[in-house]
């Protein structure tokens, strides 16, 4: 008979897992608490690109980012009143931004995003109907020094971890590129093979293939409780209904540290807030998505649409929609453009990116548990990284091992 696998929380980490885990003969059950892939998962930039994954915790990052920590439209922000909150987990991300740990944390995440194409094109090949595109990524400065930056860090990365060496551009090479982007840009990079998909789109062909196969969803049902008898969990509990099943897998992003509470695993994740503007036809078109290289925003071209976003927040779990950072991201946006970007309508949107004070997932057994799992904290990266880790959690939860290294990423860690 099939094993029974719960899934807790269904944005694009519990959707991949749900699906590589049906491919390995799993009865599988996603329970989330909203709508499918309505939190994180959507409005985010969908810039598939493996040569960037680096954790967020960076050498250098407290000196050049003290300025903006208060500063409201800045690209990086605690929000004051959440400091008390937050302080034991901002002690603990400041003791990664060094040398050492960035660089076997870009290691650790490389030796993962080896995979991502691949498994995408699979995802296709298997029959997922999502809007993905391979012009590259395109990168644009308005400083020099900051695009020498970025040119030696490619050129590094590409010797490094093997993947495309940057394509160096003037600003007017920049401009043939992308006809809209301002003189003032100085220069950029492309990296040719890097990809973007909508987002939106990749989740929802999660949902058709998973229904069509059988795969429960269960939408609007949020976990509460949970049932334990030693070292196993029985069931899981909403307000409503129980749920038994021989496996259980905690995906539920920011929320992830609430619900691990009930686990008692104490999972240091924080929101980082992140916001989107998702302009619908477009005044200014564009081919390729461009990463911003001085503002650290970013914007993404769809079919029939346009998205920009950035910014990381520090402040708690909330939806609040703070319209100094709304207009902090489409200032950063409009100093590289040569006129304003406008369209029929727009959407505002904010998402929680499950951060982790050392800037890489948790992907593994919950501690002192042997049938239930966790896989979180993806921050930046979570829609390039969720079919290898869909497939590395399938993989562990079938046989107990993987061929992936994920020694860097062990839920235990935190507790050493
Ligand atoms: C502005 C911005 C831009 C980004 N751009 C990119 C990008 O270009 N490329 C990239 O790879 N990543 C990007 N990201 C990051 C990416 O969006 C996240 O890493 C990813 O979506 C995290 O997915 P998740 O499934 O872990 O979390 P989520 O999508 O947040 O899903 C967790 C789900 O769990 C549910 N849940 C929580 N608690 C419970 C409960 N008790 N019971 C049941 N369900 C529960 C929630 O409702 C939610 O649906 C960006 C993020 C932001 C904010």
């Amino acid at each position: 008979m099939n094993k029974n696998v719960i899934i807790i929380g269904g944005g694009i980490i519990g959707l991949s897992s749900g699906y590589y885990l049906y491919q390995n003969g799993y009865n599988v059950t996603i329970l989330e608490k909203g709508d499918f892939a309505n939190a994180c998962s959507k409005g985010n930039q969908g810039w598939v690109c493996p040569a960037l994954h680096t954790p967020v915790p960076e050498p250098g990052l407290v000196g050049s980012s003290i300025k903006w920590l208060m500063k409201k439209d800045s690209p990086l922000y605690i929000k004051p009143s959440a400091v008390p909150r937050l302080s034991g987990w901002v002690s603990q991300f400041l003791k990664h931004c060094n040398e050492k740990d960035f660089k076997a944390g870009k290691d650790a995440l490389h030796s993962l995003s080896n995979s991502t194409f691949k498994l995408y094109d699979s995802l296709k090949a298997d029959g997922l109907n999502f809007e993905m595109h391979r012009e590259g990524m395109l990168f644009v400065f308005l400083n020099n020094n900051e695009l020498k930056q970025g040119i030696n860090k490619f050129i590094q990365g590409s010797k490094l971890y093997g993947h495309e060496p940057p394509t160096i551009l003037s600003g007017d090479e920049v401009r043939k590129l992308e006809p809209n982007i301002s003189n003032k840009v100085v220069g950029g990079l492309l990296l040719k093979e890097q990809r973007h998909v909508n987002p939106e789109s990749v989740s929802k062909a999660f949902v058709e293939i998973l229904k069509s196969r059988g795969v429960c969803l269960r939408s609007n049902t949020e976990v509460t409780e949970i049932e334990r008898q030693d070292n196993k969990i029985m069931a899981i509990m909403s307000d409503e209904e129980r749920f038994e099943a021989d496996t259980f897998l905690l995906t539920a992003g920011a929320w992830s540290g609430y619900l691990a509470k009930k686990f008692d695993y104490n999972l240091p994740i924080q929101a980082g807030k992140g916001y989107s503007i998702t302009i619908n036809n477009p005044t200014l078109k564009f081919k390729h998505p461009i990463y911003l290289g001085d503002t650290k925003a970013g914007i993404s071209p769809y079919k029939g649409s346009a998205r920009i976003g950035g910014t990381m927040e520090l402040s708690g779990i909330n939806l609040s929609m703070d319209k100094n950072r709304i207009q902090g991201v489409r200032n950063s946006v409009s100093k590289y453009l040569n006129e304003e970007l406008r369209g029929d309508s727009e959407i505002e949107w904010t998402g929680m990116r499950p951060m982790t004070p050392d800037g890489l997932p948790v992907l593994g057994l919950i501690p002192n548990f042997k049938n239930a799992f966790v896989a979180t904290g993806h921050g930046m990266v979570g829609v390039s990284m969720a079919p290898t880790t869909g497939k590395i959690m399938a993989d562990l939860i079938n046989s107990g091992t993987t061929d992936f290294d994920i020694e860097p990423f062990d839920p235990n860690r935190f507790t050493k």
